[in-house]
């Protein structure tokens, strides 16, 4: 892509009335723009972000046998009737239809739409185990909206729900989910911070499972067990009292955010929606749920909050938006090595801009991809390769560009 036809701007100065650094960074690279407190909108490079990674996610989900599907975002209040959360749930945005006078429920989750979309379809042990997933957007009436993209009152989240004809093979099920969870949180760069963190169970189980990634910016406390790589959510410590799985009283207490949980539901949605199936010997059973989420925006707010500097984001070049940046520090110098990249499938953001260099190097590191090109006549027919979180700088062929991981 051209940056001359990239209708966003970069600014060297922090946006105002926001606190956060992962939104003050993506905002000034143009990533994202701030349409109110708690509200981004995505611009062409933080969209690139967003898609990849949801890549990574939709990969690891579609190997766990999920069928993706995309629910409405607009739900109703007779489903969050049947599950007596329509009056519980805080954060719940509810609206009246103009027209109908009907109440309507704008989704921050999906079980009170997935449950009754999938009795549609189970009948009998036959049509289980299920597995539904989606990326959608949420919607949150969050009391407090000052972290960036990593709460907001509306977000994506990629959440998949399974269903399972005994405990056994949800069990089962669940325990599979960790290791994809992890796989993920490892292709995102952000593997080595993240800990699966003991939390609360809800009513069905002692605990569910976070994944919880260390950083500052984070609203939950955690306390990690280093000998098990395992934590231990603040709020369930004092019934913990130690590692739950060695049993250690001395854990080390970090500031962390919730990138994803996992949560066994049980019966709580079968029930209520009556969501049941006939086992091998015909008797009706009630079908076990469990659901498994991840934040999308908040992901990528993640990435920013632990992989920057000074001068800007850095971007693992799994979830990058491009590969290569490539600068010509003259009009029209880098367009054969850009065209040549674009041809053998590379995805390069070109700087074919007519702005000085110093502007160009000083947008290549706001921007954080993870190789930056420089083409000059200084160089030759050389081009100079600099990774983004490294200092030195290599004259290279075209052949080498093409090999750089
Ligand atoms: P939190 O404890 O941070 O409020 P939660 O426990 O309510 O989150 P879930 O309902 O389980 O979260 O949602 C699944 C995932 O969606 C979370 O792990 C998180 O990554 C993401 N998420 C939840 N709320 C938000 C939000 N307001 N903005 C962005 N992402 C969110
Ligand atoms: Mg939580």
């Amino acid at each position: 892509m051209k940056q001359s036809n990239l209708f966003t701007k970069t600014s060297k100065d922090d946006p105002r009335d926001e606190e956060s650094l992962n939104a003050k960074l993506l905002m000034r690279a143009g990533f994202v723009h701030k349409v109110m407190a708690g509200v981004y909108a995505f611009l062409p490079l933080g969209l690139r972000v967003l898609r990849k990674i949801e890549g990574v996610i939709r990969e690891e989900m579609e190997k766990m046998g999920g069928n993706e599907v995309l629910m409405s975002a607009l739900q109703s209040k007779a489903d969050w009737e049947t599950t007596g959360r329509f009056n519980t749930v805080d954060v719940l945005f509810k609206f009246t239809s103009f027209y109908s006078k009907n109440d309507y429920v704008l989704g921050p989750t999906h079980e009170e739409e997935v449950t009754p979309l999938l009795k549609q379809h189970i009948f009998s042990y036959r049509d289980l185990p299920a597995y539904v997933f989606q990326f959608q957007n949420k919607f949150r009436d969050e009391k407090r909206a000052k972290s960036g993209v990593l709460r907001g009152r509306e977000f994506i989240m990629k959440d998949l729900y399974s269903f399972h004809s005994d405990e056994v093979d949800l069990d089962s099920y669940y325990e599979r989910m960790k290791d994809a969870y992890e796989r993920i949180f490892e292709k995102l760069g952000i593997g080595e911070k993240t800990y699966l963190t003991f939390a609360s169970g809800g009513t069905f189980s002692k605990y569910s499972h976070e994944f919880q990634t260390l950083t500052s910016a984070g609203e939950d406390i955690i306390h990690i067990c280093d000998d098990c790589r395992v934590a231990v959510n603040d709020e369930v410590m004092a019934d913990a009292g130690g590692c739950p799985k060695c049993g250690k009283k001395d854990l080390r207490t970090e500031k962390a955010i919730e990138v994803g949980n996992i949560f066994k539901l049980m019966d709580k949605f079968s029930v209520p929606f009556d969501l049941k199936f006939k086992d091998v010997e015909g008797a009706e059973k009630n079908v076990l749920m469990g659901c498994y989420g991840i934040g999308i925006n908040r992901c990528l707010g993640t990435i920013v909050e632990v992989s920057h500097d000074e001068k800007g984001m850095i971007w693992p070049s799994s979830v990058a938006p491009f590969r290569f940046h490539l600068l010509e520090m003259k009009p029209g110098l880098g367009k054969d090595v850009y065209d040549r990249l674009v041809t053998d499938g590379f995805e390069v953001l070109y700087d074919d801009r007519d702005v000085s260099a110093g502007e160009k190097f000083a947008d290549a590191d706001l921007i954080g991809i993870p190789w930056r090109l420089v083409v000059s006549d200084r160089n030759k027919d050389k081009i100079e390769i600099k990774r983004r979180n490294e200092e030195k700088t290599e004259l290279v062929d075209y052949e080498t560009v093409c090999r750089l991981q």
